[in-house]
């Protein structure tokens, strides 16, 4: 067995049908090979290398470790297709360019003041009464070099520009304010970062509060894997009043710092793209969009295909209102002389000529009917193939409970299941409903959302369904961690999907004739159904689940009871039945 054709590679576990596959033999046949060996495993299961060395040394094979790259810790996230574009630009030409920062962080903490605060410094420094015209970006000047910030008011334009794949930033300001510390917005604003794997710097805001307590903040930062810099991790830490306008000029140096580290560049003489940062309608201007040049250099009268939008542009102008013939990368630019209005987060271009734009747009337009009709939930199964296919290397999954006392139990379990070979990660987790953020936020990393206890708003719902976001809802851990699994597995069947009808609270228990002993409930939210699965539940054990056997309202046997009413309820065979019971009422779907 000296020959290197008798040799395989194998890793430190493989599962049984890959390696069926490597050593080219049928599932089956292995797996009897393996049970010969005394080792049960089926088809998804993995067996480990030593096993599996044993295993096709009887097929005549030689296994050898497999030589394995040094682990890169990989975020997940996509690439922003405006990277992707430039990914074959003349390595030689690339150039240094302005870093793009946006600032995140929660409500109240300071990113209106602070952008505000970085704007007036360089308004002062810079040319007298430079008023800069507002238009969702501008940049300053620090040590003779331009940083650009988006300025666009919250994080839904950051969050709809990558769900898009057209992310813009090139460094996230967390902004958080040291009299509160973190906050929900904060860790949501982190899972963005993360998931587009864009570096953070901490802008710990407000310092000049008598209450301030940028200890505990660190604390709080590290204990979301942001360990600061100053206790010896990674993350820098910068404490600014955005109010006092103190430590701006830090923050502005930590930017460049940071953007020294990170290959911030482009070629100003290729192919010319960027974002869309913000458009709008002006009555009597047409439409006026806020371009993030991001390669090449755009020119006044060049063509431009943005979205399904297309023009030639008439006139740019740079963020102080000033008219510029042309504009390198990371530099915003308003421009005139689109069809349409383009969507904040599309790619723009710069095509040949008008024809050749309108084919584009044709072209765009048509694909969009066609996605529409095909469009296809992202669900817990789909995405499970996408991990076999190696299209995915974990299932991102964001965690939604009632109390935080449920969100840290969800998480450690979680991470259990995550040790596999598949690897889980939990990009969000927070208590509350889930809302159009958390969807968005799902659909921008291809997640799907966990709920626990908790609803899902309309709007999130509606949302959901439109971007194709799969939304799973519990109320006991045990079946959350078997679904998923299941999925992990391979094995989750596509099929049902609980989803709860109502509660009701046991408020006597009586005996009937005809039935048996009965429940006598107040139906406390939705409704029951005769026909229904229920659970029942004392205090928090579940201590009956089955079939909901008989149902009545007063003397009548009804189909349903809804919120409000009393009712009878049977259930089959079982009767040790308890005032103080809650009832849970669900349907699979
Ligand atoms: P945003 O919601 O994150 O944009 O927060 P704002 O910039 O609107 O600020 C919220 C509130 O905090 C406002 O009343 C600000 O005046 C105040 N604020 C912002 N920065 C500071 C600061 O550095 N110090 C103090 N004391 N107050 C601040």
């Amino acid at each position: 067995m000296s020959n290197n054709g008798n040799k395989i590679e194998l890793p430190a576990s493989i599962v049984v049908r890959d390696l069926a596959q490597k050593i080219e033999r049928s599932p089956i046949d292995l797996i009897k090979k393996l049970m010969t060996n005394g080792v049960m495993a089926t088809i998804n299961q993995s067996v480990d290398f030593d096993t599996a060395a044993i295993v096709v040394a009887e097929y005549g094979f030689e296994a050898v470790a497999e030589v394995v790259e040094e682990e890169v810790k990989e975020e997940t996230g996509e690439i922003p297709l405006w990277r992707q574009l430039i990914a074959d630009e003349d390595k030689t030409q690339l150039k240094g360019r302005p870093p793009v920062v946006t600032i995140l962080g929660h409500v109240d903490h300071g990113k209106t003041s602070l952008l505000d605060a970085i704007r007036s410094t360089e308004v002062a420094a810079g040319e007298a009464g430079g008023i800069t015209q507002h238009i969702g970006a501008y940049q300053v000047e620090m040590k003779g070099r331009l940083i650009t910030f988006l300025d666009t008011p919250g994080h839904a334009a950051f969050t709809q520009m990558r769900a898009r794949g057209a992310q813009g930033a090139d460094i996230v300001i967390l902004v958080v304010a040291a009299d509160d510390g973190v906050m929900p917005q904060t860790r949501e604003a982190i899972a963005h970062a993360k998931a587009a794997r864009v570096p953070i710097i901490v802008a710990l805001n407000k310092i000049d509060k008598p209450n301030a307590n940028p200890e505990r903040v660190k604390q709080q930062l590290a204990e979301m894997e942001l360990v600061p810099d100053d206790w010896g991790g990674s993350t820098m830490v910068v404490p600014v009043s955005a109010k006092q306008k103190k430590g701006i000029d830090d923050l502005l140096e930590g930017i460049l710092l940071v953007a020294d580290s990170n290959e911030i560049k482009a070629n100003p003489n290729g192919k010319v793209l960027g974002t869309v940062i913000e458009a709008e309608l002006d009555k009597s201007k047409g439409v006026m969009a806020t371009l993030l040049v991001q390669n090449g250099t755009l020119q006044s009268g060049a063509v431009v295909v943005a979205g399904v939008a297309h023009g030639k542009l008439r006139a740019i102008t740079d963020y102080k209102g000033k008219p510029v013939k042309k504009a390198g990368p990371s530099t915003p630019v308003a421009v005139m002389g689109l069809s349409d209005v383009p969507s904040a987060g599309d790619l723009f271009e710069v095509v040949p000529s008008e024809k050749e734009a309108r084919a584009i747009v044709a072209e765009r337009q048509d694909a969009i009917k066609a996605q529409a009709q095909s469009r296809k939930k992202l669900s817990l199964e789909d995405l499970f193939n996408q991990v076999q296919t190696g299209e995915a290397k974990e299932l991102n999954l964001i965690v939604k409970a009632d109390v935080q006392g449920s969100v840290d139990p969800i998480i450690t379990e979680l991470n259990k299941l995550g040790e596999g070979e598949i690897g889980l990660k939990v990009l969000h987790a927070e208590t509350g409903n889930i809302g159009n953020n958390d969807v968005m936020l799902a659909s921008a990393s291809k997640a799907i959302i966990i709920g626990f206890n908790v609803q899902a708003d309309v709007d999130a719902r509606r949302m959901a369904e439109k971007e194709g976001v799969d939304i799973r809802l519990y109320e006991i851990i045990y079946r959350m961690t078997e679904d998923i699994e299941k999925a992990l597995n391979g094995m989750l069947e596509p099929d049902f999907v609980e989803k709860i009808l109502g509660k009701a609270t046991v408020l006597q228990v009586f005996n009937a004739s005809k039935f048996g002993r009965v429940a006598g409930c107040k139906v406390i939210e939705g409704e029951l159904k005769r026909g229904a699965k229920v659970r029942l539940y004392r205090d928090s054990d579940i201590i009956y689940e089955g079939d909901l056997s008989s149902l009545r309202h007063e003397k009548d046997d009804v189909k349903e009871i809804r919120q409000g009413y009393e009712c009878g309820v049977g259930f089959k065979n079982f009767s040790d039945i308890q005032p103080g019971d809650t009832v849970v009422c669900y349907i699979l779907e």
